[in-house]
Protein backbone atom coordinates (compact mmCIF):
# COMPACT_ATOMS: atom_id res chain seq x y z
CA UNK A 1 0.00 0.00 0.00
CA UNK A 2 1.04 3.57 -0.68
CA UNK A 3 1.14 6.20 1.95
CA UNK A 4 1.43 9.81 1.04
CA UNK A 5 1.89 12.55 3.47
CA UNK A 6 1.06 15.98 2.35
CA UNK A 7 4.02 18.18 2.34
CA UNK A 8 1.81 21.27 2.67
CA UNK A 9 0.30 20.18 5.94
CA UNK A 10 1.64 21.15 9.36
CA UNK A 11 2.13 24.33 11.25
CA UNK A 12 1.18 27.47 9.99
CA UNK A 13 4.12 30.09 10.51
CA UNK A 14 2.70 31.89 13.61
CA UNK A 15 2.78 28.27 15.41
CA UNK A 16 5.87 27.48 14.41
CA UNK A 17 7.34 30.63 15.51
CA UNK A 18 5.19 30.42 18.95
CA UNK A 19 6.74 26.83 19.51
CA UNK A 20 10.31 28.24 18.46
CA UNK A 21 9.86 30.83 21.01
CA UNK A 22 9.20 28.65 24.12
CA UNK A 23 11.69 25.90 23.53
CA UNK A 24 14.23 28.58 23.47
CA UNK A 25 13.15 30.24 26.64
CA UNK A 26 12.83 26.28 28.13
CA UNK A 27 16.32 25.97 27.04
CA UNK A 28 17.39 28.82 29.57
CA UNK A 29 15.94 27.48 32.56
CA UNK A 30 13.03 24.75 32.19
CA UNK A 31 10.38 26.86 33.83
CA UNK A 32 8.03 29.02 31.47
CA UNK A 33 4.13 29.33 32.11
CA UNK A 34 1.93 29.34 29.03
CA UNK A 35 -1.79 30.87 28.58
CA UNK A 36 -3.98 28.07 27.25
CA UNK A 37 -2.50 25.61 24.76
CA UNK A 38 0.62 26.49 23.05
CA UNK A 39 -1.33 24.89 19.92
CA UNK A 40 -4.86 23.15 19.55
CA UNK A 41 -2.76 19.63 19.76
CA UNK A 42 -2.30 17.83 23.06
CA UNK A 43 0.05 15.33 21.01
CA UNK A 44 2.45 18.43 20.99
CA UNK A 45 1.69 20.37 24.02
CA UNK A 46 2.26 16.90 26.38
CA UNK A 47 5.97 17.34 24.33
CA UNK A 48 6.62 20.87 25.41
CA UNK A 49 5.23 20.06 28.79
CA UNK A 50 7.86 17.30 29.29
CA UNK A 51 10.30 20.66 28.15
CA UNK A 52 9.03 22.17 31.43
CA UNK A 53 6.00 24.22 30.06
CA UNK A 54 3.37 24.94 32.31
CA UNK A 55 -0.05 25.46 30.85
CA UNK A 56 -2.25 27.95 32.61
CA UNK A 57 -5.33 30.45 32.16
CA UNK A 58 -5.90 33.61 32.84
CA UNK A 59 -7.23 33.12 36.03
CA UNK A 60 -3.96 31.44 37.07
CA UNK A 61 -2.08 34.92 35.82
CA UNK A 62 -3.71 37.17 38.41
CA UNK A 63 -2.19 34.53 41.06
CA UNK A 64 1.08 34.51 39.52
CA UNK A 65 4.50 36.95 40.79
CA UNK A 66 8.20 37.36 39.14
CA UNK A 67 7.95 34.56 36.31
CA UNK A 68 7.76 34.11 32.61
CA UNK A 69 4.84 33.73 30.77
CA UNK A 70 4.48 32.97 27.39
CA UNK A 71 1.60 34.40 24.72
CA UNK A 72 1.06 31.90 22.40
CA UNK A 73 -0.15 32.94 18.58
CA UNK A 74 -3.47 34.10 19.04
CA UNK A 75 -2.66 37.12 21.06
CA UNK A 76 -4.13 38.71 24.39
CA UNK A 77 -6.32 41.22 25.37
CA UNK A 78 -4.80 44.70 26.76
CA UNK A 79 -5.51 43.56 30.24
CA UNK A 80 -3.17 40.74 30.08
CA UNK A 81 -0.51 43.25 30.18
CA UNK A 82 -1.97 45.08 32.36
CA UNK A 83 -1.73 42.13 35.18
CA UNK A 84 1.67 41.50 33.90
CA UNK A 85 2.98 44.62 34.71
CA UNK A 86 0.90 45.07 38.00
CA UNK A 87 2.32 41.44 39.35
CA UNK A 88 6.43 41.69 37.60
CA UNK A 89 5.71 39.03 34.95
CA UNK A 90 7.82 38.76 32.07
CA UNK A 91 5.74 38.37 29.28
CA UNK A 92 7.37 36.27 26.46
CA UNK A 93 5.01 37.74 23.20
CA UNK A 94 5.08 35.27 20.48
CA UNK A 95 1.57 36.87 19.25
CA UNK A 96 1.44 35.58 15.67
CA UNK A 97 2.03 38.96 13.53
CA UNK A 98 -1.30 38.70 11.30
CA UNK A 99 -3.30 38.46 15.02
CA UNK A 100 -1.45 41.78 16.07
CA UNK A 101 -2.04 43.49 12.74
CA UNK A 102 -6.05 42.46 13.34
CA UNK A 103 -5.91 43.71 16.73
CA UNK A 104 -4.62 47.00 15.73
CA UNK A 105 -7.15 47.10 12.84
CA UNK A 106 -9.71 46.50 14.79
CA UNK A 107 -9.07 49.00 17.71
CA UNK A 108 -8.54 51.83 14.83
CA UNK A 109 -12.08 50.27 14.02
CA UNK A 110 -13.47 50.98 17.38
CA UNK A 111 -12.25 54.48 17.42
CA UNK A 112 -14.26 55.45 14.35
CA UNK A 113 -17.03 53.76 15.43
CA UNK A 114 -17.12 55.42 18.84
CA UNK A 115 -17.14 58.77 17.35
CA UNK A 116 -20.08 58.04 14.83
CA UNK A 117 -22.12 55.45 17.65
CA UNK A 118 -21.65 52.10 15.39
CA UNK A 119 -20.82 48.52 15.88
CA UNK A 120 -17.60 46.52 15.73
CA UNK A 121 -18.73 42.92 14.87
CA UNK A 122 -16.44 39.76 14.65
CA UNK A 123 -17.63 36.99 12.61
CA UNK A 124 -15.81 34.38 14.67
CA UNK A 125 -16.22 31.65 17.50
CA UNK A 126 -17.45 33.48 20.99
CA UNK A 127 -14.92 32.49 24.02
CA UNK A 128 -12.32 31.49 21.74
CA UNK A 129 -8.93 32.97 22.60
CA UNK A 130 -8.27 34.91 19.41
CA UNK A 131 -11.63 36.50 19.63
CA UNK A 132 -11.28 37.43 23.90
CA UNK A 133 -7.94 39.06 22.51
CA UNK A 134 -10.22 40.92 19.93
CA UNK A 135 -12.93 41.88 21.91
CA UNK A 136 -10.56 43.34 24.22
CA UNK A 137 -9.13 45.95 21.68
CA UNK A 138 -13.28 47.28 22.11
CA UNK A 139 -13.25 47.56 25.92
CA UNK A 140 -15.30 44.75 25.47
CA UNK A 141 -18.19 46.07 23.65
CA UNK A 142 -17.61 44.25 20.21
CA UNK A 143 -20.36 42.01 19.02
CA UNK A 144 -19.56 38.40 17.95
CA UNK A 145 -21.14 36.73 16.09
CA UNK A 146 -20.80 32.64 14.36
CA UNK A 147 -24.23 32.18 12.96
CA UNK A 148 -27.35 34.25 11.67
CA UNK A 149 -28.80 33.39 14.95
CA UNK A 150 -26.47 36.01 16.52
CA UNK A 151 -28.28 38.70 14.34
CA UNK A 152 -30.09 39.79 16.97
CA UNK A 153 -27.64 41.59 18.73
CA UNK A 154 -27.06 44.05 16.33
CA UNK A 155 -28.74 47.32 15.15
CA UNK A 156 -28.55 47.02 11.41
CA UNK A 157 -29.82 51.19 11.32
CA UNK A 158 -26.47 52.28 13.35
CA UNK A 159 -22.84 52.16 10.85
CA UNK A 160 -21.00 48.40 11.47
CA UNK A 161 -17.63 47.93 10.59
CA UNK A 162 -17.08 43.90 10.39
CA UNK A 163 -13.65 42.03 10.94
CA UNK A 164 -13.44 38.12 10.89
CA UNK A 165 -11.50 35.84 13.57
CA UNK A 166 -8.60 34.49 11.34
CA UNK A 167 -9.26 30.98 11.33
CA UNK A 168 -12.87 31.65 10.27
CA UNK A 169 -14.19 30.28 6.32
CA UNK A 170 -13.66 32.62 3.36
CA UNK A 171 -17.15 31.39 2.52
CA UNK A 172 -18.29 32.40 5.71
CA UNK A 173 -17.50 35.07 5.91
CA UNK A 174 -18.75 36.68 2.48
CA UNK A 175 -22.34 34.96 3.48
CA UNK A 176 -22.18 37.22 6.28
CA UNK A 177 -21.36 40.21 4.56
CA UNK A 178 -24.16 39.52 1.97
CA UNK A 179 -26.68 38.92 5.18
CA UNK A 180 -25.87 42.52 7.01
CA UNK A 181 -25.71 44.60 3.98
CA UNK A 182 -29.40 42.69 2.89
CA UNK A 183 -30.46 43.62 6.86
CA UNK A 184 -29.11 47.45 6.64
CA UNK A 185 -30.50 47.96 3.47
CA UNK A 186 -33.87 46.97 4.41
CA UNK A 187 -33.85 49.51 7.41
CA UNK A 188 -32.42 52.77 5.48
CA UNK A 189 -35.20 55.07 5.15
CA UNK A 190 -32.48 56.71 2.01
CA UNK A 191 -30.78 53.86 0.97
CA UNK A 192 -27.43 54.78 2.25
CA UNK A 193 -25.85 52.15 4.43
CA UNK A 194 -22.21 52.62 6.70
CA UNK A 195 -20.57 49.26 6.20
CA UNK A 196 -17.25 48.60 5.51
CA UNK A 197 -15.50 44.96 6.14
CA UNK A 198 -12.47 43.79 6.41
CA UNK A 199 -11.86 39.97 5.14
CA UNK A 200 -9.11 38.86 7.54
CA UNK A 201 -9.34 35.44 7.10
CA UNK A 202 -5.69 34.18 7.21
CA UNK A 203 -4.78 32.85 4.23
CA UNK A 204 -2.31 29.75 5.67
CA UNK A 205 -5.82 28.63 6.15
CA UNK A 206 -8.32 29.30 3.38
CA UNK A 207 -5.60 28.50 0.78
CA UNK A 208 -4.94 25.56 2.72
CA UNK A 209 -8.58 24.42 1.97
CA UNK A 210 -8.13 24.14 -1.69
CA UNK A 211 -4.38 22.37 -1.68
CA UNK A 212 -6.33 19.88 0.66
CA UNK A 213 -9.10 19.66 -1.67
CA UNK A 214 -6.75 19.00 -4.43
CA UNK A 215 -4.68 16.19 -2.04
CA UNK A 216 -7.59 14.51 -0.75
CA UNK A 217 -9.22 13.43 -3.88
CA UNK A 218 -6.32 12.01 -5.36
CA UNK A 219 -6.20 8.64 -2.53
CA UNK A 220 -8.66 5.57 -1.73
CA UNK A 221 -8.40 6.54 2.34
CA UNK A 222 -7.77 10.24 3.89
CA UNK A 223 -6.77 10.46 7.31
CA UNK A 224 -6.58 14.16 8.42
CA UNK A 225 -5.00 14.81 11.81
CA UNK A 226 -5.73 17.61 13.95
CA UNK A 227 -6.91 18.31 17.88
CA UNK A 228 -10.25 18.20 18.41
CA UNK A 229 -10.15 21.84 19.53
CA UNK A 230 -8.67 23.09 16.72
CA UNK A 231 -11.22 25.41 14.84
CA UNK A 232 -9.06 24.93 11.49
CA UNK A 233 -9.01 21.67 11.97
CA UNK A 234 -13.05 21.08 11.81
CA UNK A 235 -12.97 23.59 8.35
CA UNK A 236 -10.28 21.63 7.24
CA UNK A 237 -11.14 18.22 7.59
CA UNK A 238 -14.90 19.26 5.90
CA UNK A 239 -12.82 20.16 3.19
CA UNK A 240 -11.36 17.01 2.65
CA UNK A 241 -14.62 14.91 3.37
CA UNK A 242 -16.07 16.98 0.55
CA UNK A 243 -13.69 15.70 -2.03
CA UNK A 244 -13.06 12.73 -0.17
CA UNK A 245 -16.11 10.41 1.77
CA UNK A 246 -13.36 7.97 2.61
CA UNK A 247 -11.88 10.77 5.45
CA UNK A 248 -11.09 10.27 8.47
CA UNK A 249 -10.72 12.29 11.03
CA UNK A 250 -8.06 11.22 14.09
CA UNK A 251 -6.08 13.05 16.72
CA UNK A 252 -3.40 10.59 17.32
CA UNK A 253 -1.75 6.87 15.79
CA UNK A 254 -4.14 4.90 18.84
CA UNK A 255 -7.24 5.67 16.68
CA UNK A 256 -6.55 4.10 13.59
CA UNK A 257 -8.61 1.53 12.82
CA UNK A 258 -6.99 -1.58 10.76
CA UNK A 259 -10.48 -2.38 9.37
CA UNK A 260 -10.44 1.39 6.97
CA UNK A 261 -7.77 0.17 5.06
CA UNK A 262 -9.30 -3.09 3.84
CA UNK A 263 -8.65 -3.52 0.07
CA UNK A 264 -7.68 -0.12 -0.97
CA UNK A 265 -4.39 1.01 -2.41
CA UNK A 266 -3.51 4.51 -1.71
CA UNK A 267 -3.61 6.40 1.76
CA UNK A 268 -2.80 10.14 2.14
CA UNK A 269 -2.02 11.89 5.42
CA UNK A 270 -2.91 15.42 5.71
CA UNK A 271 -3.78 17.79 8.49
CA UNK A 272 -4.51 21.50 10.16
CA UNK A 273 -2.37 24.52 10.89
CA UNK A 274 -1.74 23.20 14.14
CA UNK A 275 -1.02 19.61 13.49
CA UNK A 276 2.84 18.53 13.89
CA UNK A 277 4.55 16.87 10.94
CA UNK A 278 6.22 14.21 13.04
CA UNK A 279 3.03 12.86 14.39
CA UNK A 280 1.76 12.45 10.97
CA UNK A 281 5.11 10.84 9.72
CA UNK A 282 4.11 8.73 13.04
CA UNK A 283 0.67 7.19 11.67
CA UNK A 284 1.94 7.00 8.23
CA UNK A 285 4.54 4.74 9.85
CA UNK A 286 1.74 2.68 11.63
CA UNK A 287 -0.46 2.03 8.51
CA UNK A 288 2.22 0.95 6.84
CA UNK A 289 3.31 -1.79 9.71
CA UNK A 290 -0.50 -2.69 10.30
CA UNK A 291 -1.57 -2.95 6.74
CA UNK A 292 1.56 -3.36 4.31
S1 LIG B 1 -3.52 30.51 11.25
FE1 LIG B 1 -2.68 32.42 10.38
S2 LIG B 1 -3.23 33.98 11.88
FE2 LIG B 1 -3.47 32.04 12.91
S3 LIG B 1 -1.51 31.69 13.91
FE3 LIG B 1 -1.39 30.70 11.91
S4 LIG B 1 -0.46 32.22 10.55
FE4 LIG B 1 -1.19 33.30 12.37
Amino acid sequence: MEVTIDPHSGFCFGVVYAIEVAERELAKDQRLFCLGDIVHNNMEVNRLKKLGLTVINSENLRSLRDCKVLIRAHGEPPETYKISLQNNIELIDASCPIVLYLQNMIHRGFIEMKNKNGQIVIYGKEGHAEVNGLVGQTNGTAIVIGEEQNFRKIDFSRPIRLYSQTTKSVEGFYKIVQLIREKMNSQSADGKIDFEWTDSTCRQVSNRSSQLRDFASNFDVVIFVSGKKSSNGKILYHSCLDVNPHTYYVSSSSEIQDSWFTGINTVGICGATSTPMWLMEEIGRKIKKNCP
